[in-house]
């Protein structure tokens, strides 16, 4: 409980009592740590359009000196992983909610960012990241045991607003390639027996071909975060963009937020790669035939538009042998992905006792994820 003449500039107080109030998650309203009043957030529906609006590029980059975009947030640097997160600024000893590292002497200092323009507010609560956090743990068959101890008296979830981009853009990209077309030969053989036989053999004719196909990608999401494991974050997808509200602290009151690490034409560029895989299925179905080979292709981005925003994710990094594993919780969803290790003695024994390699490999990598 926070004594209220401590309130730090940032911090919002309470209508009744004048002390903190946190954001309660799934609503629209923020609590009183001191007296439990709620205190409703006034969504300004003028701005509702705001968290939505797509961004010209160009424009933007043309505009940079324009303050307006900017906004200055207090982090502190994680010297382990690097992570610059916002701090409670009452707070003096704290860890960093990506590896567990602790911060001596915290010191915070600002940071000039581009501003967010929307944000989705945390929908799970703490006490649901930690049933989803005890499912999963519980689930892990392959865990270490001493693992399992550790999580649940170390379940310990962060509630972080991680920063992304996302990009929308007009492609057409030119190729050339070679379509590939099956076709089938009677061969001749000399069985076991000596007795001649024929068999079909496939073999492939193969086709120059160029040409051009086009695409618009709406909303293609890039985390902006360096302190999160990609392939783990991707897998919290889908958000559910379209109930972005416009940027607003109060939705952070309790809460962290995380800086940008990946920067704006940085975060171009890993959109760029994650169209470009969508691109090449294009190409190898405008190709067409039995198999396809792309030798070049060029693509021409256009008309591209991003958003800032930040989502929300429960974390918890646990330190287990010297390594950080890291667990996710979508915010909104409630869908989990996580990092966690094998224990290599229980595998070989459940192999030795007898149980059916195929079946133990295929519930293994079903597990991975
Ligand atoms: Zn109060
Ligand atoms: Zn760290």
């Amino acid at each position: 409980m926070e004594n209220k003449n401590q309130l730090n500039s940032n911090e919002i107080a309470c209508d009744n009592c004048g002390a903190k109030l946190i954001f309660k998650p799934g609503t629209e309203s923020l609590t009183c740590e001191f007296c439990g009043a709620q205190n409703n957030i006034k969504i300004d529906q003028t701005k509702q359009k705001e968290a939505h609006k797509e961004i010209d590029l160009l424009e933007f980059i043309s505009n940079k000196q324009d303050v307006s975009n900017e906004y200055t947030i207090q982090t502190v640097n994680c010297t382990t992983c690097g992570a610059k997160t916002s701090v409670d600024a009452n707070v003096v000893s704290d860890s960093c909610s990506f590896c567990a590292t602790p911060f001596v002497n915290t010191q915070a200092h600002d940071v000039r960012l581009i501003k967010p323009q929307g944000l989705l507010p945390f929908n799970i609560n703490a006490k649901e990241g930690h049933e989803a956090f005890k499912n999963w743990i519980k689930k892990l068959w392959w865990a270490p045991n001493k693992l399992k101890k550790y999580a649940k008296l170390n379940e310990k979830l962060q509630g972080i607003y991680v920063p992304y981009w996302t990009f929308d853009a007009d492609t057409s990209t030119n190729y050339s390639g070679a379509r590939g077309e099956h076709y089938y030969e009677t061969e001749r053989y000399t069985d076991s027996d000596g007795k001649s036989q024929s068999r079909e053999v496939q073999k492939t004719r193969w086709y120059n071909v160029s040409g051009r196909v086009s695409r618009f990608f709406d909303d293609v999401l890039v985390m902006a975060s360096e302190s999160l494991p990609q392939k783990y974050a991707d897998k919290l997808e889908p958000w559910d963009l379209n109930n972005l509200v416009p940027y607003d602290p109060k939705f952070m009151s309790g809460f962290r937020s995380e800086a940008y690490q990946i920067d704006l034409e940085s975060g171009l560029e890993v959109s760029k790669q994650k169209m470009e895989i969508v691109i090449k299925q294009d190409i190898r179905s405008d190709i067409g035939g039995d198999e396809q080979q792309i030798n070049s292709f060029n693509t021409n981005h256009s008309n591209i538009k991003f958003k800032h925003i930040l989502l929300p994710i429960w974390i918890s990094a646990y330190r287990y042998q010297d390594k950080v594993y890291r667990f996710m919780i979508n915010g909104r969803t409630g869908k989990v992905s996580g990092e966690r290790p094998y224990s290599w003695i229980k595998i070989t024994l459940a192999v030795l006792a007898g149980i059916a390699v195929g079946g133990t490999i295929y519930y293994f990598t079903e597990m991975q994820q």
